[in-house]
């Protein structure tokens, strides 16, 4: 897959890539443990947090690659349409107040 390939995905395509892949890969033969699939996620981050604090500008962009893999990966294995959901998220943070109301 080339790059001008990745670049036209749009999210519900990058969720069937990354789940596909982590089927094919075989993290899905069970029954996923869906809260340790969100704390390797967090991981994800944890190393995004580390690559950052080392100064390792590279391997933070990676990490945050990572990151949103393993989130399209749960979104495809829980059948979530991630784009309707942004969506519907987006619009209502849009009619939130100045700082969702909050002094700071
Ligand atoms: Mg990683």
């Amino acid at each position: 897959m080339t790059e001008t390939i990745m670049e036209n995905m749009n999210l519900q395509q990058l969720t069937k890539l990354c789940h596909d892949t982590a089927v094919e890969k075989g993290f899905w033969d069970q029954k996923r443990n869906i809260g340790e699939a969100l704390m390797l996620i967090v991981t994800e981050l944890a190393e995004a947090m580390e690559s950052h604090r080392v100064e390792d500008h590279d391997n933070f962009k990676v990490e945050i690659a990572d990151t949103f893999i393993r989130l399209f990966d749960l979104c495809g294995g829980l059948d979530i349409d991630i784009t309707k959901e942004i969506e519907k998220k987006a619009a209502k943070n849009k009619k939130r107040p100045y700082k969702h109301g909050k002094i700071c």
